[in-house]
């Protein structure tokens, strides 16, 4: 497979733009090698300027759950482009999208729309410190929540319980407030409230890690965190950027009939157009400025193209709710083979999926939280990355990532990629 065109895009990408990309994920250095560049994509299928072609898991990381520039979602953006592109003034159709969101989230009352999942989480995190009147908030460790300073903390070493900062420029006074602890860990998350539960503000969490691999939480673990977090007064946050409209229409709180304070939206309601959103009930979400003190604004927030792709997508998901159903038949589909392959291959991996997300972890440990996803082994995983690409098959560039279905993958896609698969798993095992 050529990458020509890719390789002189990058080149000059590099001169122009730290790594050559927007975001450090689409730099493929975790995997050791150049980005592809990508000319176009339709349903599940993706090609990059070379012409090559590949099976798309990537989807945008998320967003598109029927698929590149399905039809149904995208007909009449070119005359709501004619329209005007934004205004900055109110528009009926970020109601439409309101409404939509509270009737498929049971127990959110309000939500207000901004342009990225940090963007939500962030704000979701100031709206509960207002509320609540104290600084802490608790993440788990491994738990993605975007680049807010407040978020981008590791656990400290030892009995510490409060986060050190994972990037350079992000003071270590601001994430002092932050205490990070591992997932899935009840006793753990006692520990901590039983010394610190009348400080924290809020717990954030996503209800399926999707940022470590794929780690779903254990249902005792959120019942314990819904309990602990009433007992203290403390705003639990669900972050349901990735699961959000795709591990059920109802979300996680559907999924695992756990009722959340609040949460926080992104990729599939925006249908591969900048989108983020938090939500929560009336008590909480009547903080929010213009209403209540806290102040949270955007320019392009609710902008009208992307409140259009993005209602469209959640009415298509509104209305076929068997899409759920023949997602995660497919996901099982993938998982089955995938394993079928490593039971022929003598190797032991954990393939972890929930709903229609899949993993393939490079350990023979079962993946409960970020420890054990650390078990990986990242080397081989790299190599089959590398095979795969060549096979046309297109995942995350790095272990850490989920594979995401649509309804744009066909029987004979999955067929395709399971053969890539195992072909692949064997060149990394040579
Ligand atoms: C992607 C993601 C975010 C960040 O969303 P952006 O739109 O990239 O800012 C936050 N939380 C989770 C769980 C995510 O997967």
């Amino acid at each position: 497979m050529e990458h020509k065109r890719s390789q002189a895009i990058y080149e000059e990408a590099v001169k122009y733009i730290p790594g050559g990309v927007n975001s450090p994920v689409r730099a493929f250095k975790s995997v050791g090698i150049d980005p592809i560049f990508i000319d176009r994509a339709h349903g599940s299928h993706i090609w990059d300027v070379d012409g090559n072609e590949y099976i798309d898991f990537i989807c945008s990381w998320g967003p598109l759950i029927l698929g590149h520039s399905n039809e149904r979602i995208t007909e009449g953006i070119s005359e709501m482009i004619a329209k005007g592109t934004s205004y900055g003034v109110p528009t009926q159709i970020e109601v439409e999208m309101a409404k939509l969101i509270v009737e498929a989230y049971k127990g959110v009352d309000q939500v207000r729309m901004v342009n990225s999942g940090t963007e939500a989480t962030m704000s979701a995190l100031r709206v509960a410190r207002g509320y609540t009147g104290r600084n802490k908030i608790l993440k788990f460790e491994g738990c993605y929540h975007g680049h807010s300073d407040a978020l981008l903390v590791k656990s400290g070493s030892g009995t510490i319980t409060y986060g050190v900062p994972t990037s350079p420029g992000v003071p270590a006074d601001v994430v002092k407030h932050t205490l990070v602890t591992p997932y899935n860990d009840i006793e753990a998350l006692e520990e901590i409230f039983k010394t610190q539960g009348e400080e924290i503000a809020a717990v954030i969490v996503e209800p399926i890690g999707g940022n470590m691999g794929v780690v779903p939480a254990k249902k005792d673990f959120l019942l314990a965190l819904r309990e602990i977090t009433k007992k203290y007064g403390t705003v639990l946050i669900f972050d349901e950027v990735i699961t959000g409209f795709r591990i059920a229409y109802g979300s996680s709180r559907e999924y695992f009939d756990i009722e959340p304070d609040m949460v926080c939206f992104g990729k599939i309601i925006g249908g591969g157009l900048p989108v983020g959103a938090y939500a929560g009930r009336k008590e909480i979400m009547d903080m929010v400025s213009p209403v209540g003190p806290v102040y949270q604004a955007g320019t392009l927030s609710g902008n009208p193209l992307a409140m259009y792709i993005g209602k469209k997508q959640l009415e298509v998901l509104r209305d076929n709710p068997q899409i759920y159903k023949e997602l995660e038949e497919k996901a099982i589909y993938l998982e089955t083979g995938i394993k079928a392959h490593l039971k022929e291959l003598g190797l032991n991996y954990h393939v972890a999926r929930a709903g229609s997300l899949v993993c393939l972890f490079f350990t023979d440990q079962v993946v409960r939280n970020y420890q054990d996803a650390m078990t990986c082994d990242i080397e081989r995983f790299n190599k089959y990355f590398k095979a795969l690409l060549e096979e046309g098959v297109l995942i995350g560039p790095a272990q850490f990532e989920a594979m995401f279905l649509s309804t744009a993958h066909t029987k004979e896609d999955l067929d395709k990629a399971l053969e890539a698969m195992g072909k692949a798993l064997r060149i990394a095992h040579q």
